[in-house]
């Protein structure tokens, strides 16, 4: 056993804290003030930092990373970013992928982030080599970081048609081949309803998570949550069931978004807000008063639902701008839900661990050590300033540290 002595650190209000770890059962086993150091053990000097939980980023596309300058969507616009992904993704070459896939979990875990769920596109015209790629990534990675794959499965699912039937049986494949959750963007199917029903039964046939993109659309009379909630409880699958974006729930009158966010609590649905990709694409057909195409986050929280924060989309047709990095995400949550610090972390990381499955990490004995700590005298700061000096562990174990020097005068 090797047991780490993470010290000189505060924690997220600013307090002294050292925190002891070991990376046999991967678990934190001290924490206070000050702790003596037991001989022998390594010493990580934590002077300056803020020792935070590590982050998970719940809702990232691996597969489509950096692909912003051969898919290129000049409208900003959902439709021609989908359009300008369905042009490109034919000429998907799998070793590209899985480079820009390894490159992207490296910057995640640098920035602070051990779990990361991605979806991969998957439709009859995909070359299923790319979900391979990732799914090698996933075994490559494994000692830095957990990755979650989710199955994107693009409409046409449901209905009568050749491509929906040939969408539909590519579930079972990818089942096969082994991700680990079901998703879609029911909303742009013919019938939600019936989509989500197929996936749902296809979540409990497998025995996988579903994550889907709910909607994306600023239309209040979008009812998709609410027809997934129905299936969730219909086929016993709470506690392992995500809704990304939820973007027309923010759209709908108070009361709606409390009935609504009370149904999601019900169920066992996490949501996962994504403001990110949001800002970027919708509004752009109103330029006064422009809505931020964010859920309804604090309705969300009031009602006990667990709110998961990411990125999204990382310089891709989707958004130009999106950063690997979970600082970043959760200081523009803050920013678009008016969360605090400590709850925009939480979504961050806690909260985002939690939608994945994952055991819960933090500063408390018996917890998964997966901790980031981060420049900053607090956690206010850390999350203001977003400074690249980070040390990362997980199960107790360094797997990143970045230094930042300045150069005098240069
Ligand atoms: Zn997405």
């Amino acid at each position: 056993m090797t047991s780490r002595l993470l010290a000189g650190g505060v924690d997220a209000d600013g307090d002294r804290v050292d925190v002891r770890v070991e990376d046999v059962t991967g678990t934190t086993t001290a924490v206070g003030p000050t702790l003596d150091r037991v001989p022998g053990e390594e010493v990580v000097d934590c002077t300056g930092l803020v020792v935070l939980p590590a982050a998970a980023e719940p809702h990232v596309h691996l597969d489509k990373v950096a692909t912003i300058r051969e898919a290129p969507n000049p409208s900003g616009e959902l439709m021609g970013a989908v359009r300008a992904w369905l042009d490109h993704a034919p000429s998907l070459d799998a070793a590209d992928v899985r480079g820009r896939a390894l490159a992207a979990v490296d910057d995640y875990v640098r920035n602070g982030a051990t779990a990361v769920r991605t979806n991969v596109n998957l439709h009859a015209t995909i070359d299923l080599q790319v979900l391979e790629a990732i799914l090698d990534v996933r075994t490559a990675v494994a000692d830095r970081c957990e990755l979650q794959v989710v199955g994107l499965f693009m409409p046409p699912l449901s209905g009568d048609g050749e491509v929906a039937e040939a969408n539909r049986a590519l579930i079972d494949v990818a089942c096969e081949l082994g991700i680990d959750a079901i998703g879609s963007a029911p909303v742009t199917d013919a019938d939600p309803e019936a989509t989500i029903e197929l996936l749902a039964a296809a979540a409990v046939r497998w025995d996988r998570a579903i994550d889907l993109h709910i909607d994306e659309t600023l239309d209040p009379t979008s009812r998709t949550l609410l027809a997934f909630a129905a299936a969730v409880e219909r086929h016993g699958l709470g506690g392992r069931a995500t809704a990304g974006h939820c973007v027309s729930l923010g759209m709908q009158a108070l009361d709606e978004q409390e009935s609504t966010a009370a149904r999601l609590a019900e169920a066992g649905i996490a949501a996962v807000a994504l403001p990110t990709t949001n800002l970027w694409l919708q509004g752009r057909a109103q330029p006064t008063g422009t809505p931020r195409g964010v859920t309804a986050v604090r309705r969300l929280l009031d009602a006990g639902v667990v709110v998961a924060t990411g990125s999204d989309n990382i310089e891709d047709p989707f958004c130009p701008l999106g950063r690997a990095d979970p600082f970043d995400a959760a200081r523009l949550l803050s920013l678009t839900a008016h969360l605090s610090p400590a709850e925009a972390w939480a979504a961050a990381s806690t909260s985002s661990r939690a939608s994945l499955g994952l055991a819960a990490s933090g500063l408390a004995v018996g917890g998964a050590a997966d901790l980031v700590a981060v420049a900053g005298r607090d956690l206010g700061e850390a999350l203001a300033r977003g400074s690249a000096r980070r040390t990362v562990l997980k199960g107790g174990r360094v797997v990143a540290r970045t230094t930042v020097t300045t150069t005098a005068g240069a």
